[in-house]
């Protein structure tokens, strides 16, 4: 519980704004999208400018007050809750910071507040011809500092890379309530280690987003979106590399679903239906564009629907005729974790491979799961354009949901072990938060927690920020 005299400083330092304290107010903040988590504090500060998160942040430090810094909250690992843990934290939002600062034509880059929403970058890049291409489900809400701070992915990494790809620099508050200024737009800029780097994916635990500069790139001008029946995820991989020879590297997503997942789908979800009459083992949804009109583009692509389809390697396809076709193609991939969440309990991993191993990580995983806990219904999708798949598997049909999710800790363990010794990452885009501390202890190198924790120990040496993500013991 924080004391009445540490409100009344940070009010006089910040504003009676910029307190909240009411429950009923607090009370949206502190549930996890899915409903999984359920954070615990009294207090919320939403400061409206650089200078005021510093002033908070430097209290916060001078009275060892935990920090749980918070974007959209729709982080899906408990990174954004305070009070999952051992520690009192309060809640610093950004949700007073939410302007794009400008965008820079000639320089294809785009300025923003953290609080700013992905759809917003997407509104103010669009206005200009440009594109912010970051793109994922969760873009109506997530923002600036919350994709920086987990180095968020979603379905265009393929070809324009994850948030660390995208991010030129970036202004944050350190736990000392000292300023970085690292939002600069240069490309290149090598005058020693890269502060801005390392925030990239830190969860909040070296220090709190305030501004950052991305690229843009080109908006997409002519586009091509096709769901494709196809035998297996092998076939995929094999359409995957093709694709991306032919259309002259223009595959911006290539999505996978098992048909299960579909069923799932059009069983719990209203108002959708299969593109194709066919049924199929697996099914791709791949999107192709590029920023001009290009006959050619539009003739290679058609050439090679015919070849692979005379080849086998596409059982059946259709091609989007229209932008509503286009979205009632994405929809279906939309409404995978909402439709499984409807069919029953699942156990979700978040784990990426070559992909040159997705089909045998795939089989591989299957058959051992299917071995040990009988019954269950395992349905990976996901971006296998960049190797991440949701390796969610369900509980059997009509089977117990309390007595399938108590599996977890065994299920997630043959997963996660399964995809290092693929080479992979038991966390492609999620991050770690407070859901895979554990984990990460378990399968991560010694030497390089270890040295993780000497980063955290030299920039947070009273452990004020987001104390309760990445290490399972105090750094
Ligand atoms: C429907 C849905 C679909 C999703 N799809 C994808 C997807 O395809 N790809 C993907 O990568 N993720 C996806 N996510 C997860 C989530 O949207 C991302 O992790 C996103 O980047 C979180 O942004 P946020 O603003 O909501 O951050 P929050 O949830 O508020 O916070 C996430 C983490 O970032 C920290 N943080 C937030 N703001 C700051 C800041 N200013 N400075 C420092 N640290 C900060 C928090 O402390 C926390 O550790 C999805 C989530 C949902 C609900």
């Amino acid at each position: 519980m924080i004391s009445k005299e540490h409100i009344e400083a940070l009010a006089a330092l910040l504003g009676d704004k910029a307190l909240v304290t009411s429950p009923e107010m607090l009370a949206p903040h502190l549930e996890e999208w899915r409903g999984k988590f359920f954070g615990k504090t009294s207090l919320m500060l939403t400061p409206q400018t650089t200078d005021d998160m510093a002033a908070a942040i430097t209290y916060c430090a001078d009275h060892n007050i935990k920090i749980v810094p918070q974007g959209g909250n729709t982080g899906l690992v408990g990174g954004s809750l305070p009070g999952l843990g051992a520690y009192q934290e309060i809640l610093i939002s950004t949700k007073c910071m939410r302007q794009v600062l400008g965008v820079d034509v000639a320089h294809m880059s785009i300025t923003a507040e953290a609080g700013c929403t992905v759809a917003a970058l997407q509104q103010a890049a669009a206005e200009h011809g440009l594109m912010f291409p970051l793109s994922l489900a969760s873009e109506g809400s997530c923002t600036v500092g919350g994709i920086i701070a987990t180095n968020a992915g979603g379905v265009h990494v393929l070809r324009y890379g994850t948030t660390r790809a995208l991010t030129l620099g970036l202004e944050a508050v350190l736990p000392s309530g000292d300023i970085y200024s690292g939002l600069k737009a240069l490309k290149k800029d090598n005058t020693g280690y890269d502060l801005s780097q390392l925030l990239i994916g830190a969860e909040g635990t070296l220090g709190i987003i305030t501004k950052a500069t991305f690229k843009l790139v080109p908006a997409e001008v002519q586009k091509h979106t096709l769901w494709l029946a196809v035998k297996s995820p092998q076939c995929a991989v094999s359409l995957l590399a093709s694709a991306r020879i032919i259309t002259g590297e223009r595959v911006s997503a290539f999505e996978i679903m098992p048909h299960t997942g579909l069923d799932f789908i059009l069983d719990h979800i209203p108002g959708t239906r299969s593109p194709l009459a066919t049924t199929a083992p697996w099914y791709v949804l791949t999107e192709i564009a590029c920023s001009v009109d290009d006959p050619a583009l539009t003739a290679n692509l058609e050439s090679w629907l015919m070849d692979t389809m005379e080849a086998g390697q596409i059982l059946d396809g259709a091609l989007a005729a229209s932008q509503s076709q286009a979205s009632d193609f994405w929809r279906l991939r939309e409404s995978m974790s909402q439709a499984q969440k409807l069919e029953g309990g699942s156990i979700k991993h978040d784990i990426s491979v070559p992909v040159s191993s997705i089909a045998d990580f795939i089989s591989e995983t299957t058959t051992m799961l299917e071995a040990r806990f009988p019954g269950c219904r395992v349905t990976p999708f996901g971006h296998v354009g960049d190797g991440n798949l949701h390796f969610n598997v369900m509980q059997p049909k009509d089977g117990d949901r309390a007595a399938f999710l108590a599996t977890w800790e065994d299920m997630t363990h043959l997963v996660h072990d399964q995809a290092i010794k693929f080479g992979g990452s038991i966390s492609a885009e999620h991050g770690i938060g407070s859901l895979k501390k554990a984990e990460l202890a378990r399968t991560k190198n010694k030497a390089d927690l270890d040295t993780m924790r000497r980063i955290k120990k030299a920039l947070d040496p009273n452990n004020i920020m987001n104390p309760n993500v990445l290490f399972v013991d105090t750094a």
